[in-house]
């Protein structure tokens, strides 16, 4: 089968022919139909992540159809449509077993970062990591749920535990910032998009943003504050990876408000918080990492209702993965771009 490995940091992706074993045990031999390219990806890419031990198959978010199974499957068949739960949990810390299993003590891995993953025509996946998905989700939809959808899901809604009636504001539109701005509408409540790009606030006007702030053009905090009577909103979801806006996006959270991040910033770089404001506003600052089973099933339910709708910014054959990222790098793509192997 065909890979596309990644050799050397910030040199093209190779492909190579390899050989897969059969599957074994609870293992399912996944036939790989569309795979997301991820902010992430461009990263490891670049070499940013230490944890990384080349050589490497990139792709955390994937879908696909069953090929053939373990001796020990039971659920799954050959020829079902699915799309992988990105991480390998144990199913027996305390995490897992109170359904947090994004935050699994004893991980044992995570396509695409230390296993190989979803950028190749196939993978070897544990029947577990499966959620299935009915044929009006298409393959490219459902390839970007993994990540770009369910971890967007689990910010807005588990993370800022929004509800109806509130107020979102969702900084940064890349490719999770719009699915986030899709979430807040699900969970009933108004968005407020903020980014320095017109294209991108556009893209998030037509998919439910009651409001956009061009962060490019002065203090988008104090336009945020406007837009709420002045009180601030009462959920702030950060998607840049950048102290300069995530220091600022806090202020965007009304008394008791809550802000997560999910993005994360490079290593050996450090904010500095307005502790002032954190403590005499008790706002809550909260992380988010990725997304629960639970949450992939959720959005899969939504999508397949039409409530969500992944958006594939365009799709390349497999081998033109490094001309993908190069698209990826120019920071102008509005959704996410999709490969088909
Ligand atoms: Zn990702
Ligand atoms: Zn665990």
């Amino acid at each position: 089968m065909k890979a596309m490995v990644l050799r050397e940091y910030e040199k093209p992706i190779v492909m190579e022919e390899r050989t897969l074993r059969d599957p074994v045990g609870t293992e399912v031999l996944l036939r790989v139909r569309a795979a997301g390219v991820c902010g992430t990806d461009l990263k490891l890419f670049r070499g940013k992540n230490p944890r990384l031990k080349l050589p490497l198959v990139l792709g955390h978010e994937f879908a696909g159809e069953v090929a053939a199974v373990g001796p020990e499957v039971r659920l799954r068949k050959v020829g079902e449509r699915a799309v992988v739960y990105m991480y390998m949990t144990c199913g027996q810390c305390e995490p897992c077993l109170t359904g947090r299993e994004n935050l699994c003590a004893n991980r044992r891995g995570f396509f695409g970062f230390d296993r190989d993953g979803g950028f190749a025509e196939y993978v070897l996946v544990p029947e577990a990591n499966l959620v299935t998905f009915p044929e009006t989700v298409s393959y490219e939809e459902a390839a970007i749920l993994g990540d770009a959808v369910a971890t967007s899901w689990h910010a807005v809604r588990t993370q800022a535990n929004l509800k109806p009636a509130q107020t979102l504001v969702v900084v940064g539109l890349g490719g999770l910032g719009l699915h986030a701005v899709q979430c807040g509408r699900a969970c009933g409540a108004e968005v407020i998009a903020v980014d320095s790009l017109e294209s991108k606030l556009e893209m998030a006007k037509e998919n439910g943003a009651q409001h956009t702030v061009n962060s490019g053009s002065g203090d988008f905090v104090e336009q945020v504050r406007g837009l709420t009577g002045g009180k601030g909103a009462d959920a702030v979801v950060v998607f840049r990876p950048h102290a300069e806006v995530i220091e600022p996006a806090i202020k965007c959270a009304k008394p008791d408000g809550t802000v997560v991040m999910v993005a994360y910033i490079d290593i050996g770089k450090t904010l500095n918080l307005d502790q002032r404001f954190v403590q005499g506003m008790e706002v809550r600052v909260v992380g988010a990492r990725g997304n629960t089973r639970q949450e992939l099933a959720e959005v899969v339910q939504l999508v397949a209702r039409r409530q969500l709708h992944p958006l594939i910014a365009g799709s390349y054959p497999l081998e033109q993965v490094n001309e993908a990222l190069t698209q990826l790098a120019t920071g102008q793509v509005t959704g996410r771009i999709v490969l088909i192997p």
